[in-house]
């Protein structure tokens, strides 16, 4: 997983192979067994994971039974946290960094994520992978998935269709454009804006 550090140059979403078309499928896999999947997080940088929305955690409510956290990361779960959720403080670095990722809609993260507060994120085990990450990849059904780990490692930047730039993701790697990377996912630019549109809509950067 959740590897999300919302930066376009470092960060990473989670995504998974089994989304993936036959040919990123393969870099996917390829890219797990280096033990470099997006859908493990460096835990140092939760301040800077993407936030999980209230929708984004209602759809994940039924597949709870599915996530399997560790021992210690139990132990240190705090009241307002779940199986599936974690909390983190809203911190200027977290703005600065989401304002960076959405410049229309930067004015926006301050009422949402006052500082002092609070924000989830996708629950990480104590190794930083995601909960619902299995040893094949996502266990979650695509449709239910957070938005970002649908657009990984597609974004949108303005007008314009970007991606990020983990040093790791093969599918980066061999794309290196957004078109090829699109086309590489078995995806489109219209869908990727769909799904952006999806994920601002469901962060309440924008009214339906
Ligand atoms: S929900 Fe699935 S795709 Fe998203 S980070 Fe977790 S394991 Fe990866
Ligand atoms: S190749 Fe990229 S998209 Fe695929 S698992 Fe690795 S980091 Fe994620």
């Amino acid at each position: 997983m959740p590897a999300h550090s919302p930066t376009h140059t470092t960060g990473n979403a989670p995504s998974t192979a089994e989304q993936a078309a036959p040919q990123a499928a393969e870099l996917c896999a390829r890219c797990s067994r280096m033990g470099n999947s997006c859908c493990v997080a460096d835990r140092k940088e939760a301040h800077l994971f993407f936030p999980l929305s209230q929708k984004e955690w209602e759809r994940l409510q039924p597949y709870a039974h599915l996530t399997v956290l560790d021992h210690a990361t139990l132990e240190r779960q705090k009241p307002e946290e779940d199986c599936i959720r974690q909390s983190v403080a809203n911190s200027p670095e977290f703005l600065a960094s989401m304002g960076r990722m959405f410049p229309a809609h930067g004015h926006r993260f301050e009422a949402l994520f006052p500082v002092p507060g609070k924000h989830f994120h996708i629950a990480v085990r104590h190794n930083g992978e995601c909960v619902f990450l299995g040893e094949e990849g996502c266990v979650l059904p695509r449709e239910v998935r957070p938005w970002y780990c649908l657009l990984f490692p597609n974004w949108v930047h303005g007008n314009s269709l970007t991606n990020f730039v983990p040093t790791h993701c093969l599918v980066t790697q061999t794309g290196q454009y957004s078109m090829s990377i699109c086309r590489l996912l078995g995806t489109t630019p219209e869908e990727v804006r769909r799904l952006f549109a999806c994920l601002c809509e469901d962060w309440g950067l924008v009214s339906k």
